[in-house]
């Protein structure tokens, strides 16, 4: 029989404490992407890079190892992939990269891992590579479907204004390829 109260927590080193309470259990990992560089944004995104797309996730998986080497870790609650417009990720990079940090972390079975995507850098075959390498949220963002409205927000810009249409067909991707 144990001679430890039921209720008493287990005693731990302060050193182990302190690593269980200082542990990360959310990873964000940033795609600094976009096609056109709005006129308000402050974000760390850039537009006209997509030829460094391969390297940039080749340095994220060296940065990624780094980090688990030298911080602590829980079971991950979260994996937030956010930037710029990760949805501009080709569905090759954008897999190899999802599954890079379910190999090298530990993810929980239940946790929530988004991808901020915008409809026009949607495509059926993106949305199954999503969902195939885990992502169960996707954070849809549109600066708006007024064109002089974007023009005002966004600076002159060639593109077209997202439609609805194009928000309903992602959304049915993400129906189709999940069934
Ligand atoms: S799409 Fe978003 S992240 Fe990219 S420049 Fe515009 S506001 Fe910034």
């Amino acid at each position: 029989m144990s001679d430890q109260s039921p209720f008493l927590p287990t005693p731990t080193l302060p050193g182990e404490r302190e690593r269980e309470l200082t542990a990360f259990r959310h990873l964000y990992v940033h795609i600094p992407f976009c096609k056109h560089k709005c006129g308000y944004c402050d974000f760390n995104a850039y537009a006209g890079m997509d030829r460094l797309m391969p390297d940039y996730v080749d340095a994220l998986e060296r940065e990624l190892i780094f980090a688990r080497e030298r911080h602590p870790f829980q079971q991950l609650e979260t994996v937030y992939l956010g930037g710029g417009t990760p949805s501009l990720l080709p569905a090759p990079l954008a897999s190899r990269l999802l599954h890079f940090i379910r190999a090298n972390f530990n993810v929980a079975p239940d946790a929530e891992v988004t991808l901020e995507a915008n409809p026009a850098s949607t495509d059926e075959s993106k949305v199954a590579a999503w969902l195939e390498g885990g992502v169960n949220r996707l954070s849809l963002g549109v600066q708006g479907f007024d064109r002089r409205a974007l023009a005002v927000l966004a600076g002159p810009t060639p593109r077209r204004p997202p439609t609805r249409s194009a928000l309903r067909e992602t959304w049915a991707w993400r129906t189709s390829a999940s069934t």
